[in-house]
């Protein structure tokens, strides 16, 4: 089966006047149908630089990204890219972005509208139902808690159905508790729906409600964890960028 997602020897390099920082240095990951895969990495490892290379908001500087064995997402024109966002990806974000004069049942189908489609009947309901909105649908994002916000952006993420949902550390702007708790709907989300889920993150907390995680240090990967618990994936973490991780 193809892979959902396939990066081979990213570069991202940026220039800041005489400085070039290299973000990303020879990123390699595959993502397979259904799978929810965390990138964990400290804060400028190049997290957010990939997430936003394959969402096509960022042009690389080197290397390939391809979504479901289609052509290269670096090599989409502006228009194509728009459309690839649109209507292939979802992304959900730290800070929730969603339009403040809108009701919850508006801001999940923005991007239905965008695209000038409808809702296929019911679809809205059983996605404000499962994402347990059905009570909210007509509350503006400020009468919703930091949680319930969050759920909104992961329903706009959802509707127009992608295979594909990039999340930029989701639950930074949330309690743990609640952090948690938005994890575990991606993760249930994921299995119930087949969706393909790649989270960025710089906690164990998020991290291990993923199948694998994938170890970030400057710009490259570094190493693959599957640990059962979020102290275990913690040490495990802390060996790997330690450069232990690699004793035979
Ligand atoms: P993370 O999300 O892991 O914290 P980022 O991908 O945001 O890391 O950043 C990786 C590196 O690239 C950092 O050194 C950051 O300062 C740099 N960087 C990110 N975006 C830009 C930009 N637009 N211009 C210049 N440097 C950037
Ligand atoms: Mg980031």
């Amino acid at each position: 089966m193809n892979a959902v997602l396939e990066v081979q020897g990213l570069h991202k390099q940026f220039k800041q006047g005489e400085r070039t920082i290299a973000a990303l240095q020879g990123v390699d990951l595959t993502l397979a149908p259904g799978e929810l895969v965390a990138v964990m990495g400290a804060s400028g490892s190049g997290k957010s630089t990939l997430l936003h290379c394959v969402a096509a908001l960022t042009q690389p500087t080197a290397g390939q990204i391809r979504f479901q064995g289609g052509k290269d997402v670096a090599s989409l024109t502006d228009a194509e890219a728009t459309r690839f966002r649109r209507d292939e990806i979802g992304l959900v974000f730290q800070a929730f972005n969603l339009l403040p004069t809108l009701t919850v049942d508006e801001n999940v189908q923005l991007p239905l509208l965008a695209a000038g489609r409808a809702p296929a009947a019911g679809q809205v309901d059983a996605l404000l139902q499962r994402l347990g909105l059905g009570e909210r649908r007509g509350h503006r994002p400020d009468a919703l808690s930091g949680g319930e916000q969050q759920r909104v952006a992961i329903g706009r993420a959802l509707i127009t159905e992608p295979a594909l949902i990039l999340a930029d550390e989701p639950t930074g702007s949330l309690d743990s508790v609640t952090g948690a708790s938005i994890m575990k709907l991606l993760s249930e989300l994921c299995r119930e729906q087949q969706k393909t889920v790649l989270v960025v993150t710089h906690e164990a907390a998020v991290a291990q409600w993923a199948d694998r995680v994938v170890v970030f240090k400057d710009g490259r990967n570094l190493a693959e964890l599957r640990e059962e618990s979020a102290e275990a994936l913690s040490v495990a973490y802390q060996r790997a960028v330690a450069g232990e991780g690699a004793t035979p």
